[in-house]
């Protein structure tokens, strides 16, 4: 994970770290290249600019400089502002309420919705004990629904029963009543996706949320895709509000512009990361590690 962006910083750090004492000049130096890395990485721009400021700020400091080990000083202050830009402390899912409470969950065709879906749930039936049934809302996709179901049978979770010709709110509003009578504590609603953003795919998740009140409404985003992940989060926060993002394929993604990006231009915590495509490939998302596995 992250190895590119990794490898980049460790060769400039190790370089701070051989110099020993170190000049202004030097500690300049090295923020150019970290720039660079970063933007490489495609982290956003803003967020780069930030980021690289609060780290001068820090790091030219007398104390630093004038301090026995003053590269690894400067290491110091990178690793908490990368805590910081990912956004501080651990969040998780939340299923608080009168139950059965829904959790809605959003995105673009392909970013591994249906598959986070049954991995929620795999989590949540499995550690926290609680009674769980998913539904899927894809009415578009041809076998969408089918997939859910088959998920559903290889990690021991109900689906709602297939209706054919049923429309995605009242899809909804059967799960919500379903679980309701028979005593589950959570609903995912895995919702359609589209290739892009559309007004008719808003309003749909929109009326889905209105019928339901979700607790948590989840995003799920392709790590791979870099900076358009981010604003599809940006996009979908505007339009239906989100609550947290879930990150996938992060077992692929070298780069880490998307993870780097997404809380600080968001305001969105990422509270989940994919690390394949087997139902135990889950994991709460810990800034303190990612930071850690970043700068090695
Ligand atoms: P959806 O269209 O958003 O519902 O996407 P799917 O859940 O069908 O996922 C699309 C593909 O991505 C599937 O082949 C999944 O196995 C794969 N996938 C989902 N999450 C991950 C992940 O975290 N890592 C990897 N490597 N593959 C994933």
């Amino acid at each position: 994970m992250f190895d590119s962006l990794s490898d980049k910083l460790s060769g400039i750090f190790d370089g701070l770290k051989r110099r020993g004492a170190l000049k202004e000049s030097d500690v300049t130096a090295a923020m150019r290249e970290v720039r660079i890395a970063l933007l490489e990485a495609d982290v956003a721009l803003p967020v780069v600019k930030d980021f690289i400021k609060k780290v001068s700020e820090k790091a030219v400091g007398s104390t630093v400089l004038k301090s026995v080990t003053p590269g690894q000083q400067v290491i110091k202050i990178v690793n908490d502002e990368l805590i910081a830009m990912l956004g501080s402390e651990a969040s998780t899912i939340n299923t608080l309420g009168v139950p059965p409470t829904a959790i809605l969950m959003v995105g673009l065709q392909g970013s591994g919705k249906t598959t986070t879906t049954a991995k929620i749930a795999k989590r949540l039936t499995e550690k926290d004990k609680l009674k769980v049934m998913m539904a899927s809302l894809d009415v578009r996709r041809p076998a969408a629904q089918e997939q859910l179901k088959i998920l559903g049978e290889q990690i021991g979770v109900k689906t709602l029963p297939i209706i054919n010709g049923q429309m995605p709110v009242d899809i909804a509003r059967r799960a919500m009543d379903a679980a309701r009578l028979q005593g589950f504590d959570v609903v995912l609603l895995d919702t359609a996706g589209r290739l892009h953003i559309d007004q008719s795919l808003m309003a749909e998740v929109v009326a889905v949320r209105d019928a339901t009140h979700p607790v948590e409404t989840l995003l799920v985003a392709d790590s791979l895709t870099g900076q358009d992940a981010v604003n599809v989060a940006k996009e979908f926060d505007a339009q239906v509000g989100i609550t947290g993002v879930a990150l996938t394929r992060m077992d692929g993604d070298g780069r880490g512009g998307a993870a780097l990006s997404m809380r600080a231009v968001t305001g969105k915590p990422i509270k989940l990361a994919g690390y394949g495509e087997k139902m135990d490939a889950l994991e709460d998302f810990h800034p303190e590690r990612v930071a850690g596995r970043i700068l090695g």
